[in-house]
Order: structure tokens, then sequence, then C-alpha cells
């Protein structure tokens, strides 16, 4: 019984909690479950060791974008960080020192602003294993949503040596795509009409805002070079310096996007500066930086923006090299202009609207398969914008804030806007890069993501730099 519900819970992609017993016992335990590894599948299954905290490790696992990611008891250190890695599509099984019932209140509390509905729904499916001597697991729970409330039952108990059903469980159906839906939107009421077509107002307040923002087209490398414009592998480092380290850990850190500025474009000389941009990033799962300075936050210690401008650069030295990394290198083989506008969340309220259906507009632009649909189901709203079918590229152009890597233009912002101030005269710090956090394959410029969870779950990052101080540069991020 206990075979067909482990089976199961896998199939249905949900997670699996080991509660209580010993270490001895609950390591036992483990051992048994790990047995159901589905072949093909990526499982990370590590010991977190004593010195990293664990929502550090669990944070570098979900970076190698796993299936499933095994934990041990410390598990129940990192309970909002496995309610974020459940969110985005990972199995999880870990292990919690008490009860079940207290392994399911440890997650509805973690942090006050989730609800026990909104938890139910991330683990919903979910089994709660008790763990008994000797690593035997004695009684099944699950955790199962009905009519949209979330109710905790006890599947099935050992008695006598054999498994006794008490109550039925509840798996997920086969995932069934929802069928498209391309009836009409209806313009509310309160839009009232519009005085001036949405192509004129985009051309009179964003137009004057555009900035060139320029997105890599990239190749795959595989020497052993350390120069040119690049998206990871080596960095060029002064004569006589070692690979630049974590001030948090001490590991070196992954460069993540190395320019030489003098081979960009000519239209972006000026506004770089000479020499070699680079930006690293601390990837070590042992890092922990310090209390009270947010990872997420500028001058956190744990990445490096910097230009440096010397022609005397040489490669690091063979010792001393990044120990690991499973992110590619790609040389950028040129760069493509594209023209771009503010995130909505630097946009005034009332531009808003277009920019909801942006996405949907581009794919009616390029022509996908569901663009006649999709046509259909914005009728309305382009007759009230008063948008013809040959202004719509345009439009869509005003609307775009591009959300893939790219070098200067306007950041998309991921938690609002966050710019930083200068260190040195707090002055308003200018974008540089903007790094996207998504792994995107995306091919079309603007959209491609080099670095999936280089940071955290799904989000953009930026560097941002001093428009008078240029050596104050600093690395912020955000995810959803
Ligand atoms: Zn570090
Ligand atoms: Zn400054």
């Amino acid at each position: 019984m206990l075979d067909a519900f482990l089976k199961q819970v896998l199939r249905g992609w949900s997670s699996i909690f080991l509660c209580g017993g010993s270490p001895a016992d609950f390591k036992l335990a483990q051992q048994a479950i790990l047995k159901y590894e589905p072949p093909n599948e990526h499982w990370i299954n590590q010991d977190i060791a004593p010195e990293v905290a664990a929502v550090d490790f669990l944070r570098s696992a979900l970076r190698q974008d796993p299936d499933c990611i095994v934990l041990d008891q410390r598990g129940s250190e990192c309970l909002e960080m496995q309610l974020n890695a459940a969110c985005t599509g990972h199995r999880l099984i870990s292990g919690h020192p008490l009860s079940p019932a207290e392994a399911w209140s440890g997650f509805c509390n973690c942090n006050p602003e989730f609800s026990q509905v909104m938890v139910a729904g991330i683990l919903q499916y979910a089994l709660f294993l008790e763990v008994g001597e000797g690593g035997a697991i004695g009684v099944v729970h699950q955790l199962q949503v009905v009519d949209n409330q979330p109710r905790f039952v006890k599947l099935a108990h050992v008695r006598k040596g054999e498994w006794v059903a008490l109550q039925d469980a509840i798996w997920p159906g086969p995932y069934q795509p929802p069928a498209p839906d391309y009836t009409p939107i209806e313009v509310p009421a309160e839009w009232g009409r519009r005085e001036e077509s949405l192509l004129a107002n985009l051309r009179r307040l964003r137009r004057p805002r555009q900035r060139t923002t320029w997105a890599p087209r990239l190749v795959p490398f595989e020497g052993d070079n350390h120069r040119g414009s690049r998206y990871g592998g080596l960095p060029a480092l002064r004569a006589g310096e070692s690979w630049p380290r974590c001030q948090a850990c001490q590991a070196r850190m992954q460069l993540v996007v190395q320019l030489e500025c003098q081979q960009l474009p000519e239209a972006l000389h000026q506004q770089i500066g000479p020499g070699i941009f680079q930006f690293f990033y601390c990837i070590s799962d042992q890092c922990s930086v310090a209390e009270g300075a947010p990872y997420a936050g500028p001058y956190a210690g744990n990445s490096l923006a910097r230009q440096i401008e010397t022609t005397d650069l040489v490669a690091p030295a063979a010792d001393d090299r990044l120990e690991s990394s499973h992110y590619g290198v790609y040389l950028v083989e040129d760069w493509s202009p594209l023209p771009d506008h503010p995130d909505w969340a630097e946009t005034p309220e009332d531009e808003h609207t277009p920019l909801d259906y942006t996405e949907d507009w581009l794919e009616m632009v390029e022509g996908s398969s569901r663009s006649e649909g999709l046509y259909q189901r914005y009728s309305r709203l382009l007759e009230h914008f008063q948008v013809g079918p040959d202004q719509l590229a345009e439009v869509v152009s005003l609307l775009q804030n591009y959300p893939g890597d790219k070098l200067f233009g306007w950041p998309r912002w991921t938690q609002g806007v966050e710019y930083p101030a200068c260190q040195k005269c707090g002055q308003t710090m200018e974008m540089v890069l903007q790094v996207n956090n998504d792994g995107e394959p995306d091919s079309r410029p603007g959209f491609h993501s080099c670095f999936g969870q280089l940071f955290a779950s799904d989000g953009n990052g930026h560097v941002f730099r001093c428009p008078d101080h240029r050596e104050i540069m600093t690395f912020v991020w955000a995810c959803t």
C-alpha cells in the first residue's frame, strides 16, 4: 500500500515529508524512499553541511533546476523556501523532526502573509509520513484540498504488521491543457470613449522616453580563452591578480558577463567608457551573506561589478579557476539594438491598461497559430483603443520593455522600482546591465536569458552605476 502511495505522489509531481524519528531512523526511512527515484530524472540528494544554512543549500540546489530535491531533517529550517521551490515546479523530499501535524502547521506559519489555503494549494497531494523505530513508516497522512478547503487526512496506518486503509487518497488527474478561450473581452463601461487613439497616445507619451537597449546575439563557446565579450567562462584579469572571490564566503565567483568595451558597437563607446566591464556573482552552495546584508540588496558582498582600464590583461592561472559551474559559456557575436521603454512599474497609472496585453498583442504581430483566435478575443479592445491591424506592430514596440539579458535601456522590474543610490554622492544610479534569471532559451533578441536560477527563482538582476562615479557599481536583484 505504501508502495502505491509513493509511486502515485511522485507521478503526480508532489512532495513527500518524513516526520519524526531520531536522525538514524530518519536516514533509514529516507533511503527506502530514494528507491522510488524514476529513471531519467534529476534528483539532488546531498547532506546539508553543518556550516551551511539550509536555505542557502536549497537556493543553490534550485540553480540546477532539478526534478526533485532531497533535504534532511534540517529541511524544517527552510520551510518558506521549500514552498517557493514547490511553487516553481520542484518536488521535495524533506525531513521534519516533529509530527506530521506540526510539519503542516510549520508550513502554514512560516510567513504571516501566507494563508492556509494558499499553502495547501502549493503542497496539495503531498504525503506526510510518520517515521518510527528503525526507519519504519507507520502512518501516512495526505494534504488534500476539497472545495477549496485544505484538510489533513490520515490515509492509512500499520496495525499488527499490516497496512490498514483508513480514508481514500486523492491524486491529480492527468494534466489537460485548458481549451483556449477566444470569447471577445468586453471593454469595461467605465473606460468611456478614448479621445485619442492608443498609437497617438503612445507616440506622445512613450516615444520621448525611448532608449536603445542592446541584446546579445550569442554563440556557444568551448575554448579556454579569457578575452572577448562573453557570458560565463574565464575572466580576463590584471597581471598578478587572482580570480575575484566572494566577500561573504571567500569562494571564487562565477563570471556572469564580460564586455570588451571597445569591441561593442560604436554607438555604445561613449556610454560604457573604456576598458573591460565585468560582473561576477557567487554561486557557491556554501555561501551565506552576513546577517543584515540582504542578498538582493546593493553592496551585499557576494557580487562584483567593475570596469578595468589596464591593457595588460592575463588569463587566470591554471590552479586559480572556479571549481565547478553548470552554466554554459557564450561569446557575444553581435548586439541587436532595440527600442526599449519603461516598465509599467515606472509608468504613470493611466498608461497601464494597454501594457497588460503586450505579450498577447506581440503574438498577434508575430502571427503564431493562436493569432486568429487572439484577434477575435481582442477585437473589441482594439476597436476601443482605435488600433488598426497595420498599427499593431508599432503599438507593441512602444509598449515593449525587454525582459531578457540586455545592456542599457530600461530595467524590467520584478518587485517594483528599486534604483539604488551611489555610496559616494547619493544620487540615483543608472542601469548598465540586465541579467534575466529565468534561463529562458527564447531566441528572439531581448527575450533570451543565459543564466537560470543564478540568484533565486524567476526574476531579474541589474548592475547599476553612478552617472558621475563610474567606478561605483552595484548589483540588485528581485524575484517573483
Ligand atoms: Zn559567497
Ligand atoms: Zn556618485
